[in-house]
């Protein structure tokens, strides 16, 4: 019989789709690697799986534990999936800007999620990135995974997600493209491609309010460039260990608006119904593929995750002429 015996063996092998509509005007191919057909419906199920049997392996995860995680959602859901699998508690720190349908979902899976404030530096107490890591002090048999710095998330993405882009485009990818949260997609996907072909150019979506692509041009880490922004999931206040600058070749920032409609027309105009930082990933992508592709080329370009988790937002046109997105 042809079954799992578990649902988390099904992370991995998602389609590569070719984008139709959005891509006009461009030379060359985009293809479009669809992560929500995770179970997790997102990109982060792979490093949760990998982040969970890196720390059993080492000693540091043992049965019973807890595990405790600073998540914007989507992590806390694949962490959740695998925790279910080997029998964890699963407590997640969230910052409040974070829409409700991704508090909801974690919930559904059982596990117990505390709200913090949005603005505040990352090192002030309240912050979800301290709490997560007070929680982790506080509470025995605890594992804390700290997405930012673990480097099994990067080793994830370098060991299934590279090598799936690379299998599926039968070597004849030439751009790479993703947005950059923790950094564990861009640099594990990178790492792998660059090995097999050093030529493939890599591009780093960032938003406005996120330090980045600055970092990248300058080596400067710019305060100034912290502001609050609404798009979830990608840009950081801080420079997370799984950013690998030197695998990076150049960063184009994405304002909240411009990923947001893009995020709607990936969904009206190609059926592919995903999250907003998708929309600025492929948003980003085509703004360099519009000067830098030719004719031949390939293009991949990753979408995180999936559109219910956006109804409330990218989704609701009452909301989004509310932020002035739309007339
Ligand atoms: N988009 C969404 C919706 C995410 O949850 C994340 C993870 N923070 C990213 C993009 C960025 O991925 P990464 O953390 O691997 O850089």
């Amino acid at each position: 019989m042809a079954y799992l015996n578990h649902i988390t063996e099904a992370i991995g092998n998602t389609p590569l789709v070719k984008l139709n509509n959005v891509t006009e005007g461009i030379k060359g191919t985009v293809l479009a690697k669809v992560e929500y057909a995770n179970p997790g419906n997102s990109v982060k199920d792979r490093m949760a799986i990998r982040m969970i049997e890196d720390a059993e392996k080492a000693g540091i995860l043992k049965p019973g534990g807890t595990i405790i995680e600073g998540t914007s959602g989507n992590t806390g859901m694949g962490l959740a999936l695998v925790a279910i699998a080997k029998g964890y508690k699963c407590i997640f720190t969230l910052s409040d800007k974070q829409s409700k349908e991704k508090m909801d979902v974690l919930r559904a899976l059982g596990a117990e999620v505390v709200v913090c404030p949005t603005n505040v530096a990352p090192d002030h107490p309240d912050s979800y990135y301290s709490v997560a890591k007070r929680l982790n002090e506080e509470i025995p048999n605890s594992f804390y995974p700290n997405q930012y710095d673990n480097m099994s998330n990067t080793a994830a993405h370098y060991e299934t997600t590279g090598p799936e882009i690379w299998e599926q485009t039968e070597g004849k990818i030439t751009h790479w493209a993703a947005g950059v949260g923790t950094g564990g997609t861009i640099s594990g996907v990178s790492k792998y491609l660059k090995e097999q072909n050093p030529n493939i150019v890599t591009v780093g979506i960032d938003t406005y309010g996120s330090v980045f692509k600055k970092y990248k041009e300058t080596g400067i880490f710019d305060e100034n460039e912290i502001y609050a922004y609404a798009t979830e999931g990608i840009g950081e206040d801080i420079l997370p260990k799984n950013v690998d600058f030197d695998l990076i070749d150049t960063f184009i920032k994405v304002t909240d608006k411009d990923g947001a409609v893009m995020t709607r027309r990936l969904a009206r105009e190609e059926g592919l119904f995903v999250g907003w930082s998708s929309g600025s990933a492929v948003y980003g992508a085509l703004e360099y593929a519009k000067e830098h592709l030719k004719e031949g080329d390939v293009m991949v370009v990753l979408l995180p995750d999936h559109g219910t988790r956006y109804l409330g937002k990218v989704y609701n046109d009452d909301w989004m002429r509310q932020q002035g997105y739309i007339d």
